[in-house]
Formats: C-alpha cells, structure tokens, sequence
C-alpha cells in the first residue's frame, strides 16, 4: 500500500497550485501591489451585465476608477455596456470568453478561449486588455503560454469579496476589514455568463465601500496604475 503522505502533499500542492491566490506555477500571476502606498484597486468580475450600469454610476459619482474583467460573451450580448465601461475611463481585462474552468480545457482550447476574449473586447471597446483574471482563480497547463502570447499577465486579488452569496452588509465588513495599502478587491458585477443576473448586493456593496475607503484615506487606481505607478516594466 503507498504511503498516503507524499499523496497527500502531492494533493494540497496541486490545490493550491491551481487555486493559491500566490501560486505563479502554471503562470505568472499578480494578487497585490506595492505597499508603500495608501491606494488600491477595486476590481469587478463576470460582467458587463444589467447591474454594470448601477456601479459605473457610483464610481462616477465618487470619481474613483476601477477595473472591469469582462467575459466575451457578455461583451458580445450588451455591447453598449461594455462601451460605456470604457468611454467612463476604467480599465478593462479578460476574464475569458465563455467562463470555462480552465482545468477542462487543453492549452489549445484555453489559448482559442481568451484569444476570443480578448478579440471580443477589443472589437467592442477599442481596449486591449494586458490582465487576465482566470474564471474561478484556477489556472492551469497551458496558461503560461496562452498567456505570454496574448500579452496577458495574471491577476488574482488581496481579497475577494464573496459577493455571489454574502448580503452587501456583510461584503461591506468583509472588505472593509481586509483593505490594505495595494490590495486588490475583487467583487462581480456579473455572475458568469447569466442574463439579468441578481447582482444587488454587490451594488448596494460598493455604494456603501466606496466611500467608506475614500473616508479611510485610500486612492482608489486602475491595476495599471496600482501595479505600475512609473510604467517600470518589472510586473507590467
Ligand atoms: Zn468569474
């Protein structure tokens, strides 16, 4: 009989490997930025949906930017949306075309996936994302190069916020809680690829965070910006 052990840690490796917000074994991946600094990024995923609209208004309001991981699909179904996204100043990224779990797919089948992702949202929005937010945070093979060939570096997040299944009361303490100089937030103004999808709490969310951070003293950036404040080349 094998020795459960070494499985086991073979096990938990693979886990976080995939999954570890820190991992870079299947790609290089970001989950934080500089700490010298009292800024951060508020990043969306899933979108653009009906509820992107509702958000784009409060960060206007508050004139804070943000970072939106589309998904190609979405953009192709609310185009307009995802425009508007764009014309408001806040950065774009991919976030795949379809939301597969990347561990089904070959690396042919992941590189023909965000490669239409990324055609999607440039045709749409006239932006090229540079970031890529894997559907679900699971990398896997094939990544480094679908990622080295699209010009795509990955991006994960400091904190996330839970926002699918959690009240905006508790995603508000929940992040609030976890803000830090270079965190990056992540919330969903989508959920996958539904339509008209219930995103209400996570809207209720960022009105109430947005200024709670401002009040903190945070500076809210682009991922660009947060993780690239002199557009040195290192992380960019
Ligand atoms: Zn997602």
């Amino acid at each position: 009989m094998p020795n459960p052990l070494p499985i086991a840690a073979g096990c938990a490796f693979m886990a976080w490997a995939v999954r570890g917000r820190a991992s870079s074994v299947f790609a290089p991946s970001v989950w934080r930025g500089p700490a010298g600094e009292r800024a951060l990024a508020l990043t969306f995923d899933d979108g653009p949906s009906e509820s992107t609209p509702a958000i784009l208004e409060v960060l206007a309001r508050h004139e804070v930017p943000a970072t939106f991981f589309m998904c190609g699909a979405n953009v192709e179904r609310l185009p307009a949306v995802a425009r508007a996204v764009a014309g408001a100043g806040h950065e774009i990224g991919n976030h795949s075309y379809g939301h597969p779990y990347l561990f089904l797919k070959t690396p042919a089948g992941i590189r023909a996936d965000l490669g239409r992702a990324q055609r999607a949202i440039l045709a749409h929005t006239g932006a090229t994302p540079r970031w890529l937010r894997a559907p679900f945070g699971v990398r896997w093979f094939g990544l480094r190069r679908a990622q080295a060939e699209l010009g795509l570096t990955g991006l994960m997040w400091t904190a996330i916020g839970y926002d699918w299944k959690l009240s905006a009361d508790e995603v508000v303490t929940r992040m609030a809680a976890r803000a830090a100089n270079g965190a990056i937030l992540c919330l969903h103004d989508g959920r996958e690829l539904r339509v008209k999808p219930d995103a209400g709490p996570t809207v209720e969310a960022v009105r109430r965070l947005v200024p709670l951070l401002l009040d903190q003293g945070y500076r809210f950036e682009t991922v660009t910006r947060l993780l690239c404040p002199k557009n040195s080349p290192s992380a960019c």
